[in-house]
Formats: C-alpha cells, structure tokens, sequence
C-alpha cells in the first residue's frame, strides 16, 4: 500500500509554523517553501499536472462539493518535493486543508510521484489574478504578450477564455434545454405572474411596459426555466427568424474579458448589438465587476434604444441588488419586475405529478405528497428525488412505495429535518474566529468579539425560526434591537467586503451541511 494511505487526516497541514499538530513521522523529510532548490518548476507539465488534479477531484467529490470549496484553488508553485496550492481566504483553506488535503496529496502523487507534501496557503494563483483581472477589466486591449502571461491553464470547472469572438448570433448563445418549455412549466399562485409575463415577452418581444423583464427569485424556482422557454418558444412560428441570444452573466463576462485579450472587443460589441433578444442570467453575479457592468448597460441601452428585447434573471430585485451601478439598476426596474415566490406544498405536489407522468411513471398519490411535504427548498432538490426514485423502480423493476421512498431519500430527508440550533451557530463561530463559546454571550465589546458575535446572531436569524427578542436572550440577554442591528450591520458588511461575504457564506453553508 502507498504511504500516503496511512497519512492521518491532520498531516497535510503539518508545517514548521503549526506546532499544535502531531509529527507526521519519519518518513516525509520537511523542507521549507523557501529552501528548495529554487528552479521554476510551474511549467508547462506541472500546469498540466495540476489541471488532471483538478479534474480528477472534480471528478471524485461531485460538482457541487467542488464548485463549493475547490473552484477558487489555483497552483501557486513546486518547491523541492512540495507543491503549494492557494486559496483566497483562511476560512477555504482550513476547510480545504481539513476536508480534502489528503484526497489532493493522493491525486498528486499519481500524477507526479516525486510530490511528497502539499501546503495549502492562502494567495491568490494566476486564477485569482486573472479573476481579479476581469473584475478590473480595462476596455483598452491586453497586449497578446500580458494576456500570454495571465493565460490560465485549461480545467474543467472554468469555462476557458475563447481566442476569437464568436461569428454568429448563435454562437453567441448558450444552447438551450429543449425540455424547458412554456408547457413543461407547471403554472401555480407563487409563479403564475412570472410565467405569464415570459410568455407575453416570447409572443410579443419588446412590447411596451415588458422590456426590460426581470425575473427574480430564489435558487430553483425556475428562472432559467423560463428564460429558456422564452428563447425557444422565439425560435418557432412568427418569430423563428429572430435572433436570441442567452447566457449566463458569468459567461457574458468570460466572452467579454476574453474579446478584450483577443483585442475583438468591438466585434463583440457588434455582436451583441445584433440580437434581437438577450437573455443573461443570474445577473447577480456582476456584481462588483464594473467594467464588465459598464459593457452590459452599455449593450443594454444599445439594444432598448433600437427596439430589441431584453430579459435579465437575478437572486433579488433590482432594488435589493446593491452593488449594482445605480444607473443600471434603474434601468434594470423600468420595464417589468416579476418574481417567482418560494413554492407552495400546492404547486410542488403538481410538479411532482407533471414530472411523474411526464416520465411515464406509476407514484403514488401518497408518494407524491410526502415529498411535496418533506422537500420545500427547491423545485431542482424535488425534481432529483422524484428521479432517483423513479431510476430506482425501473432498475429493480419494483414499484414505489412510502417505504423505499423513505429509505431511498434518507440522506435527503435527513438534511431536511436538521434544524440548526442557536448553541451550534455559537459553537462553530467562536471555533471559526478563535473564541470561547462564553464570548458569544459575555459583556465584552471589544471588536475581535463583538464582531463574530454580531455574524452569530446573524446567522441565528437566517438559519433557524427563532425571534429577535429569542435570539437576543441567547447571547447574554441583549435586546432585540442589538439583534437587530448586528443583523443590519452583517448585511451592510457583507456588500461591503468581498472577503468578509465569502467568509459568512461559507459559515452558512457548513452549518446547514
Ligand atoms: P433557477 O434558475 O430559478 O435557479 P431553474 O429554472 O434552473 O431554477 O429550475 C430548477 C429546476 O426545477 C429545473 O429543472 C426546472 O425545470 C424545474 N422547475 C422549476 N420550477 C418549475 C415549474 N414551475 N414547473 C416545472 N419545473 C420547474
Ligand atoms: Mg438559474
């Protein structure tokens, strides 16, 4: 057996600056990153190296664990027989280093045997720098020789920055899902709105009142549904000639970053400008890209001024999306606003029928009402269920029942009815900002306390049903209006400090995981 399988989880992070950890043993001789042999080894093939650790870590922990924690890890350089890898907060690379460091040790060593250690730092690697670089983005052209430089190496999790500009309108789009159509979408109170202004876009495109639309909801409620209803739906009858173009904002900034190192931007521009519809999606994620922000209100102003039509998906409403530019978002809430609400148990209960007839398959009534009951986050988490059910009955051709749903579904269900406590929100984030648990609730003022305890009562606040005045009384008796403000003042933190948000979010996540 290879060495590295005896490794205990804790030995990735053995370092000479982290005294608290047990020796690793004798058998992985230390040396420092700045005592190696000092050649530059990030070349070519450990870029290539890197990019099948990537891939193949991708490939074990699943895309959501790695889009998750590992997205953000670049390579930042090999040292002797130690590789570094950063990360762009300490919180990420605690998690990484805890959760994946021996995963990543083993990954390395099949691709590079003479890898004996890997540290995780904190750092930015040429990904954080060319992400940072598009944040920056200056319209002036990147001289080929800088943009060689900057060029990333090809993984799988980050769409590559294309060389030339696309040729047509159609290239332009991303594909869209044939199975999203107007009638795979199940209308019910929550989205009716939603839906009926989609459908009056994709009949009568950049009619007055509904140009721009703007749906916006939260994860799963189908915005991208709609949108790709809306793209289809043009490409028939009357409008099939019209030229549609959908992508992500995240795309549409790669396009972007990626015409202005090819130096196309004005033939990107052109393009743009020749759509008759565009679609972005999950436009919340520009937020804090302001050039790449200015080029959107630009080819937004560009299209509405000669007639086309616009629709744009985000998280919250144009008002609520602070950190966009003011002049955009005004412009973004002059046509028509329409959110799609949390679902109800009514509509959930018919989309699980829709999908289950639709799949052609026998659940019964009752089934269907669990899960309706049970899986209230996202239509996405109840349309997963509703598959590996139905996989499962054809698989051993056995019939569904309330019983193999529930031991089928376990881990699901089971993640439904954790309900996070207060003491736990405490617990983990004293642990996370190095304090005592006592802290959460003690007199002290000072800000190393009182911040993590304002993030605390924030995340008590998100997280669990309790009320201010029940929160406050859980963090030394407080009133409910110093949870209240703690609350507002995290918010205004977060929209504030990329760093911070990511930090919090992260807290989030690992407590509701
Ligand atoms: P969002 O873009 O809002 O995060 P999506 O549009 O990707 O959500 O929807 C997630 C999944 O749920 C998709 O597979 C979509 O088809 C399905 N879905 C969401 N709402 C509905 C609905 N009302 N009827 C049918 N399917 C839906
Ligand atoms: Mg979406």
């Amino acid at each position: 057996m290879n060495e590295v399988c005896h490794l205990s989880s804790g030995s990735i992070r053995l370092r000479n600056d982290d005294p608290a950890l047990p020796a690793i043993g004798s058998t992985l001789p230390q040396t420092s990153l700045s005592g190696g042999n000092g050649t530059d080894m990030a070349d070519a093939t450990l870029l290539d190296q890197w990019a099948h650790v990537r891939a193949r870590l991708q490939a074990e922990v699943g895309d959501v664990e790695y889009r998750t924690w590992l997205r953000q890890m670049a390579f930042g350089a090999m040292d002797g027989d130690e590789v570094t890898l950063l990360l762009p907060s300490r919180f990420l690379r605690d998690w990484v280093r805890n959760h994946y460091g021996e995963k990543i040790l083993t990954l390395w060593q099949a691709q590079n045997p003479t890898v004996r250690r890997v540290d995780i730092r904190v750092g930015l690697g040429r990904e954080g720098l060319a992400e940072s670089l598009s944040a920056q983005a200056s319209p002036t052209p990147v001289p080929p020789q800088e943009a060689q430089q900057n060029a990333m190496p090809s993984t799988p999790a980050r769409p590559s920055f294309p060389t030339a500009g696309p040729r047509s309108a159609e290239e332009l789009s991303a594909p869209l899902d044939p199975r999203f159509t107007f009638d795979s979408f199940v209308v019910g109170k929550p989205n009716e709105f939603a839906y009926a202004c989609a459908r009056r876009v994709a009949e009568h495109p950049a009619s007055q009142g509904f140009n721009p639309l703007f749906l916006y909801g939260g994860v799963g409620l189908g915005k991208t549904h709609l949108m790709h209803a809306i793209g289809l739906e043009l490409g028939r009858g009357q409008t099939r000639h019209s030229t549609v173009a959908y992508m992500s904002a995240e795309k549409f900034m790669y396009r972007f970053i990626a015409a202005i190192r090819s130096q196309q931007t004005l033939e990107f521009k052109d393009h743009l400008r020749s759509v008759d519809v565009l679609m972005i999606d999950d436009l919340q994620f520009l937020i804090g890209k302001d050039n790449t922000q200015e080029e959107f209100f630009h080819t937004f102003n560009a299209l509405v001024d000669a007639g086309k039509q616009i629709v744009v998906s985000a998280d919250k409403s144009p008002s609520d999306l602070s950190g966009l530019e003011d002049r955009l978002r005004t412009r973004l809430g002059c046509g028509m606003v329409a959110d799609l609400h949390a679902t109800t148990f009514e509509l959930r209960f018919s989309i699980l029928q829709a999908k289950a007839t639709r799949a052609s398959a026998d659940v019964p009534s009752k089934v269907l009402e669990f899960l309706a009951h049970k899986i209230t986050s996202n239509v996405r988490e109840l349309e997963g269920s509703l598959n590996r059910l139905i996989a499962h009955a054809h698989l051993f051709s056995r019939p569904i029942t309330l019983e193999t749903t529930q031991e089928l579904l376990h881990d699901i269900l089971k993640a439904h009815d954790r309900r996070v406590t207060i003491d736990e929100i405490q617990r983990r984030v004293a642990e996370h900002y190095n304090l005592r648990v006592t802290d959460m609730s003690s007199a002290r003022r000072a800000r190393a306390v009182a911040r993590p305890r304002q993030v605390a009562m924030y995340l008590a606040k998100q997280l669990t049903a309790r009320s201010l005045p029940e929160i406050g009384k859980k963090f030394g008796n407080r009133d409910h209006t110093t949870v209240m403000h703690a609350c507002s003042r995290i918010t205004e933190l977060m929209e504030k400090d990329g760093g911070f948000a990511e930090d919090v979010d992260l807290l989030k996540r690992m407590l509701e995981s």
